[in-house]
């Protein structure tokens, strides 16, 4: 996949390739069969709308969802958390929902921008809202979770895995103590979905975000997984009205062609998960390793030792320049776990959340490793590391 004298590409958790095999199965939607998938009158749109409900059918049954009416396609997670998190807290606000309805929203420190800002949104409007703290180790208190649910929240929403840290949230205890309470559970499983187990009905998660582009499939397209519960299923008010589409919560003409190629994504991924998750896991612990030991006492690990992404490893180093750092790394391309603004590198809200310094915080690297690193790519970005910081006097 590299071209020549290009930097590796380390930064599966930014996005990923589209496989060539989701290429295929897209290629004929975007020639020949480009029909509408709502035109109900030529079989230009009957074969679109096949090829959707083909899709939606497997999305559902890989996620776990017991009809396929509960998946709701849209752009992308981004779009799927705001229409999850402010859809519920509209329709909560609707006169048909009465005075007494729950207003309030639990979320956490760390989740991606796309659930902390609609949130945010929402404590403005005058929704209650709690940004529950981390552990030192990204890991959300059990209690504090526990003591954050009241006779009022509408929902909690937490991302089943970290996209900075790779921390893995326990979903499923957090589903038992949300349906105790009566509470809806929204989860972000941008960074999840197709490397961890993951089901709707299995874990107990009533919305459940997805992205195309986290999967080696298209960039612009994404679920929401809304669960039925009976014939029922959480009230959402949407985002976008028009023609109705997606059962009126989500109006736009479908693109046919990435909702074939998010489902021929998924398949691949989940075939191909178990071996996946040892090979990477393996890259990924040698990766520290020979960080490690060829900067010894420098490199911090980020997040959880144990409950974490296999592709994802996020280190900080000790005495060095974040910015010097980033600017003289050589062949690889990585991110540096911050927010960045061109002129502004901020340094990382969640890793800040952790309890890093700044100036530590900007001193770390995000390494997200996917389908296309090799055992050579782990070398690279050892002696990449190890050349910039020799570079560098160190920092007091
Ligand atoms: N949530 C998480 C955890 C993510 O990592 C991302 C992508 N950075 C998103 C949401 C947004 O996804 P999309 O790009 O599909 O809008």
């Amino acid at each position: 996949m590299s071209r020549r004298n290009e930097p590796v590409y380390l930064d599966h958790q930014a996005t990923t390739p589209l496989d060539e095999r989701v290429l295929e199965a897209m290629l004929p939607y975007l020639r020949e069969e480009f029909g509408n998938a709502a035109s109900r009158t030529h079989v230009y749109g009957w074969r679109a709308e096949a090829a959707v409900e083909s899709a939606r059918e497997r999305l559902a049954e890989m996620l776990g969802a017991r009809d396929p009416s509960e998946i709701v396609f849209t752009s992308g997670a981004t779009e799927s958390n705001n229409l999850a998190l402010l859809g519920l807290a509209d329709a909560s606000a609707h006169p048909a929902s009465g005075p007494s309805a729950r207003r309030s929203v639990v979320t956490v420190a760390t989740e991606h921008p796309s659930v902390l800002d609609p949130c945010r949104a929402l404590a403005r409007r005058g929704h209650p809202v709690d940004f529950l703290e981390v552990d030192p180790l990204g890991r959300i208190p059990p209690e504090a979770m526990s003591r954050a649910l009241r006779d009022d929240t509408l929902c909690v929403s937490v991302m089943a895995a970290n996209n900075e840290i790779g921390v893995v949230h326990p979903i499923r205890e957090i589903a038992a103590l949300c349906r105790e309470r009566g509470v809806l559970l929204h989860c972000d499983g941008a960074q999840a979905v197709g490397k961890l187990e993951l089901s709707v009905e299995g874990d107990g998660i009533d919305l459940l975000s997805v992205s195309g582009h986290k999967l080696y499939g298209p960039k612009g397209v994404g679920l929401l997984v809304v669960r039925k519960h009976g014939k029922s299923r959480p009230r959402l008010e949407p985002r976008q009205y028009g023609g109705g589409h997606e059962g009126g919560l989500r109006s736009g003409t479908l693109p046919v062609a990435s909702i074939v190629g998010l489902a021929r994504a998924l398949e691949l991924c989940l075939a191909e998960r178990e071996s996946e998750t040892v090979r990477l896991a393996a890259l990924r612990d040698r990766l520290f390793a020979e960080l490690a030991a060829a900067l010894p006492g420098r490199v911090i690990l980020n997040g959880d030792p144990q409950a974490r992404l296999p592709g994802n490893l996020n280190v900080s180093f000790e005495g060095v320049d974040g910015d010097r750092l980033l600017a003289d790394l050589r062949g690889i391309a990585v991110s540096s776990g911050s927010a960045c603004s061109s002129a502004l590198p901020e340094p990382s809200p969640v890793l800040l959340a952790l309890g890093r310094s700044p100036a530590l915080a900007r001193a770390s690297l995000r390494f997200g490793l996917g389908r296309s690193t090799t055992p050579q790519h782990v070398t690279v970005a050892v002696e990449s590391v190890v050349a910039a910081m020799a570079r560098q006097s160190p920092v007091a």
